[in-house]
């Protein structure tokens, strides 16, 4: 199905599996130097100190409206610049096009910042911080309040147990300074930073440390510390296992057991919901030269309030810090319904059988999230597609979830664990080493012939929809290869397909035009499968067929366990049928919706 532009789609709708993700790369939608180029005036800033700190976030509105809000956002403290005033009308114009109530959201974060900044914000630029060799002191004026910091810098928290509170952080090797290093380094590179541009929080050059006052203001700053922090870096002195579960509580050594590492962990969570962004980037570095660095989740609910510090009244303030957070979560929450973001659009949602704790999600950013629907918080994510995740599918007793989308992948996962649960199914392609078909026919050199015998299960084309069978053991995929496959839930091995009419399928007698044209189904031939891209499936509820919907306008109901045949298809929509749904009680009750705008029972 080449389609030739996104535009085509339009008026197909946004649900189910009709629409083809555009072909971007993720990560395309929102881009830092489209948030500084909103902002672009903020060289004229003056950089006077100021009586009274105040901040303002000023944010973009990049790859929203595509169902899922999401914003760039950076905050800024320091005089009032003159370019701001119009830089939020420009902005509240957007927002009100989106429907969306920037007042609201404004609010929020203006209390919220403006409530816990008791002291400015200061900074180390990496260049300096690495040039020193060792983490100095707060007082050794290495440090930039944020008002100097250009936007466009990524903003880095550093959190970490000391190794002996009250005196220096480091051991007096460096080690600590070196693996801090490191992690940024190397987090630059694979995400992208430019190093000049990164500054680093870390709390012993960062927070004063002579008076009591001064520590303890910056103790009461650290939410609005953590809620600029473009990621988080936790040193852990020990490099977690194979088997270790990547939650920063559960960090081996006591590093997760430290109450201020685990405050960054929920407040990169939470600012994250406030901002309406997917939780900010909580990274784990460990082992000579960083060679262990992973990013970490956070379990809000099994996070508690009390953790190791040394100071008695620490604890008050880390739990004053928790509820502003919570409160602020569940505010976000209210007033926008929001519960997870995707860069690109959200392709398929579910919540997780069988007592709904999780909404899941799969986006064009190729990333599954699942959420806890009660606070908001991201509670695992998924990583393991190249490319838009368009379906996913939960197993009814939620312990198994199957995905698919544009990499042509099926991914099996193991919900609890957090991991694919088998190999993935792949891809009939020239480059998977595993499959013997044969291709580079055609005229486009595109083109490929299947071989029956080819030991690869998975499609060669866009994967649309998934469907468990109603006892759990199988599910059903379709896919723009115009097939529909079976498969076993636990070994992924293929019980069975529906191939469809098309130049791949060495059954099928039809003649083919050059690309991209449409083309009668010959009468003799013997193929019994569907003339165009299999949009849907669902199983019957006795578990014996499958039904299908197509482009080619039909459902055809497969008896899948009994004859391997198809039965009977179904025709009457004029164009595309985009769902299909079977009966959950009687077996001879279908319905369908198309593009035609008809529902058809
Ligand atoms: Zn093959
Ligand atoms: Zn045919």
């Amino acid at each position: 199905c080449p389609y030739s532009s996104k535009g085509e789609e339009e008026g197909l709708g946004m649900g189910g599996c009709a629409s083809k993700p555009a072909a971007a790369a993720p990560g395309d939608g929102a881009s830092k130097a489209s948030t500084a180029e909103q902002v672009g005036g903020a060289e004229g800033q003056e950089k006077k100190a100021v009586k009274e700190p105040f901040v303002v976030r000023v944010m973009s509105t990049e790859a929203v409206g595509q169902g899922v809000g999401s914003f760039q956002s950076r905050t800024y403290s320091g005089p009032l610049p003159e370019w701001l005033p119009k830089a939020v009308s420009d902005h509240e114009a957007g927002l009100r096009r989106l429907g969306i109530n920037s007042k609201e959201v404004m609010r929020m974060l203006r209390d919220e910042l403006w409530g816990s900044f008791k002291v400015p914000m200061r900074l180390i630029t990496y260049g300096e911080f690495i040039f020193l060799k060792s983490i100095p002191r707060s007082g050794s004026g290495t440090t930039k309040p944020i008002s100097e910091i250009p936007p466009e810098c990524t903003i880095v928290l550093v959190s970490f147990p000391w190794i002996r509170p009250g005196e220096h952080p480091d051991d007096d090797k460096g080690t600590m300074h070196s693996l801090i290093c490191s992690a940024v380094e190397k987090l630059a590179a694979q995400r992208g930073w430019d190093l000049s541009t990164v500054v680093l929080w870390v709390d012993f050059c960062c927070i004063e440390q002579g008076s009591e006052e001064g520590r303890v203001k910056g103790l009461e700053s650290m939410r609005a510390f953590i809620t600029v922090a473009d990621a988080a870096i936790i040193p852990s002195a020990h490099v977690p296992g194979e088997s270790d579960a990547r939650y920063v509580h559960l960090l081996p050594g006591g590093c997760g057991d430290d109450g201020w590492t685990r405050l960054v962990a929920m407040g990169m969570v939470a600012s994250g919901m406030m901002r309406q962004l997917e939780p900010a980037e909580l990274w784990v570095a460990a082992g000579e030269g960083a060679s262990f660095l992973e990013r970490y989740g956070c379990l809000m609910g099994e996070l508690p309030s009390e953790g190791v510090l040394p100071h008695p009244d620490d604890k008050a303030r880390v739990r004053q810090h928790e509820e502003a957070f919570v409160k602020g979560m569940k505010a976000a929450m209210q007033s926008n319904g929001y519960v997870a973001s995707h860069q690109g659009a959200a392709r398929c949602v579910a919540i997780t059988p069988p007592g709904g704790e999780f909404v899941v999600s799969a986006g064009d950013d190729g990333v599954i999230s699942m959420v806890r629907r009660d606070v908001g918080s991201v509670h695992r994510t998924f990583v393991g597609h190249v490319g838009g995740v368009i379906c996913l599918a939960m197993s009814r007793d939620g312990k198994r979830m199957a995905s698919a989308g544009m990499d042509r992948t099926v991914r099996v996962w193991d919900v609890e664990g957090g991991r694919e649960a088998m190999p993935p199914i792949t891809e009939h392609s020239e480059d998977n080493k595993a499959c013997t078909c044969k291709h580079g026919a055609g005229e486009n050199g595109d083109e490929y012939v299947e071989d029956e015998d080819c030991p690869v299960a998975g499609h060669s084309d866009y994967v649309r929809c998934l469907c468990f069978s109603p006892d759990g053991s199988l599910f059903a995929s379709c896919s723009d290869d115009r097939s529909v496959k079976v498969y076993s839930v636990n070994t992924g091995e293929e019980r069975g397909a529906l191939k469809g009419h098309s130049r791949d399928n060495p059954s099928c007698s039809c003649r083919f035009f050059p690309s991209g044209a449409r083309q009668e189904v010959d009468r003799e031939c013997p193929v019994e499968g569907h003339g165009d891209c299999v949009t849907c499936v669902s199983w019957s509820a006795s578990g014996a067929s499958v039904a299908s919907a197509s482009r080619d306008t039909t459902v055809r109901v497969w008896d899948y366990a009994r004859s391997g045949a198809v039965k009977g298809t179904l025709i009457g929509h004029q164009g595309e049928v985009s769902s299909v749904a079977w009966s959950p009680v009687h077996e001879d009750v279908i319905v369908s919706g198309g593009a035609d705008g008809t529902v058809r029972l």
